[in-house]
């Protein structure tokens, strides 16, 4: 089988199809310490795409929460399950040797196997089945927000009530909002799956798509990808999945004036914790070196962002700043070893940083640039012991033409009604 490098690993791995990456790359950044759970984001996209007969328990947006929630229920336990036995079976461990960081590996290296070197290991280099998964049942996939709001039970207190309180960097009784949709992947698990090749990456900006004439229904890819997003249609008898709001990024849309634009679910976040990019990416796939595009900035230099569940091996181009009050194991089966560095990080962030978070939806278009003008220093303070200060820099972001797109000041300005106005809107 074919050998490709996926950065987040560290290291080579097995793939059913040779190298071969695009221009650009898909990709998000969302904060989950902001996220407030409306499902301004899941409806955008349900209304836009999947709202016609047999999408009715289609979701390609969602926002879970953890630890107990998931669309579809328990899909990333049970993949995770499946791993842990595979590597029980070959007596092998699931470990990441972070001392071996370098500058192609900045999370060190993964010792375990993916799901498809599982896969091999299982059924052999002939066998079936190129990617371990499974198949969610009909009623695994009907609750899409099942247990909203359900936290972990407070440890030690009476009836589950805690008379302590709590405090940083770990709550005692927790839970947080997941949002996901398909992750664009560098190694799609979908695709490699899928027996009638109706699955692909464009050149372009490595979207992932399904054919809907080459498709015929077999659902190989709702059972591999472990991220759950290709769904099965009843109706029509084939998959669909998360089609990256393509017109909106090839800047086709009425509204984006020939640049490319945000995602329904992107643009339309009221917690202000998305932001999407498209990365220019080397032949070999790794990323130009591009130090003032945001994504670039907060996934390669600040580290601060983090893929979801690396070690499944697709190479997935979300990548989420991870909640600071969750016990740290279960962020670190989640989001790689990074999860010390990146919550570090966003605690007490550098003046760059906070620059570069005021950007998240202030504009629809997508940026590919910014500049920062330096401010006056605004407030002084320590966090976990060490100085900090905050600066009202301004913070400037440019479109794919280079135009200025938006300019914010890291101190939002304050707008006094005048006395006449005071009741009005
Ligand atoms: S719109 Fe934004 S804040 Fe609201 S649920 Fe979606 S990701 Fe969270
Ligand atoms: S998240 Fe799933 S559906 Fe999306 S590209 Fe990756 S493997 Fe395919
Ligand atoms: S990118 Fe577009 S199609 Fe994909 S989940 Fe978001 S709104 Fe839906």
């Amino acid at each position: 089988m074919p050998q490709v490098y996926n950065w987040q690993l560290g290291r080579k791995m097995e793939y059913p199809y040779e190298e071969r990456h695009p221009k650009s790359q898909f990709a998000f950044v969302f904060n989950t310490n902001r996220c407030i759970a409306c499902q301004t984001c899941t409806m955008a996209c349900k209304s836009t795409w999947t709202f016609g007969k047999g999408q009715e328990a289609m979701w390609w947006n969602n926002v879970e929460t953890k630890p107990y929630g998931g669309y579809p229920q328990f899909w990333d336990i049970k993949t995770l399950k499946l791993l842990d036995d595979a590597h029980q079976k070959a007596g092998a461990t699931m470990g990441w040797e972070a001392g071996k960081q370098g500058p192609s590996k900045p999370y060190g290296e993964y010792s375990g196997m993916t799901l498809f070197e599982a896969a091999r290991q299982r059924y052999g280099p002939e066998g079936h089945q190129r990617v371990l998964g499974y198949l969610p049942t009909d009623e695994e996939w009907r609750f899409p927000n099942i247990y909203e709001d359900t936290s972990t039970a407070y440890e030690g207190g009476r009836l589950g009530i805690s008379t302590e309180g709590a405090s940083l960097p770990e709550h005692k009784s927790w839970f947080f909002y997941l949002q996901r949709l398909c992750n664009h992947c560098t190694y799609p698990a979908c695709l490699a799956a899928c027996p009638r090749k109706a699955i692909y990456k464009r050149p372009e900006d490595g979207i992932v798509l399904i054919d809907q004439e080459r498709c015929r229904g077999y659902r190989a890819c709702v059972e591999a990808c472990p991220y759950k997003k290709p769904m099965y249609r009843p109706t029509t008898r084939v998959s669909e999945k998360c089609v990256a709001c393509y017109p909106r990024i090839e800047g086709t849309d009425p509204l984006s004036e020939g640049v490319p634009m945000e995602t329904r679910c992107m643009a339309s976040c009221v917690g202000k914790i998305r932001m999407q990019g498209l990365v220019k990416t080397n032949p070999d796939g790794s990323w130009v070196e591009d130090r003032q595009h945001p994504l670039y900035y907060m996934v390669k230099i600040e580290k601060v962002a983090l893929p979801l569940y690396p070690q499944f091996g697709t190479e997935p181009n979300g990548y989420y700043i991870p909640p600071r009050w969750v016990p740290r194991p279960y962020l670190r089966q989640m989001f790689g070893p990074g999860v010390d560095e990146a919550i570090e990080r966003y605690t007490a962030p550098s003046r760059e940083l906070l620059a570069v978070l005021q950007l998240f939806r202030t504009t629809q278009k997508i940026l590919s640039r910014y500049e920062i003008k330096q401010g006056p220093k605004v407030y002084e303070t320590t966090v976990n012991g060490k100085p900090w200060a905050m600066y009202n820099d301004t913070v400037i972001g440019y479109d794919a033409k280079g135009r200025e797109a938006v300019s914010v000041t890291v101190e939002e300005p304050v707008h006094v009604r005048p006395a006449q106005y005071a009741n009005s809107i």
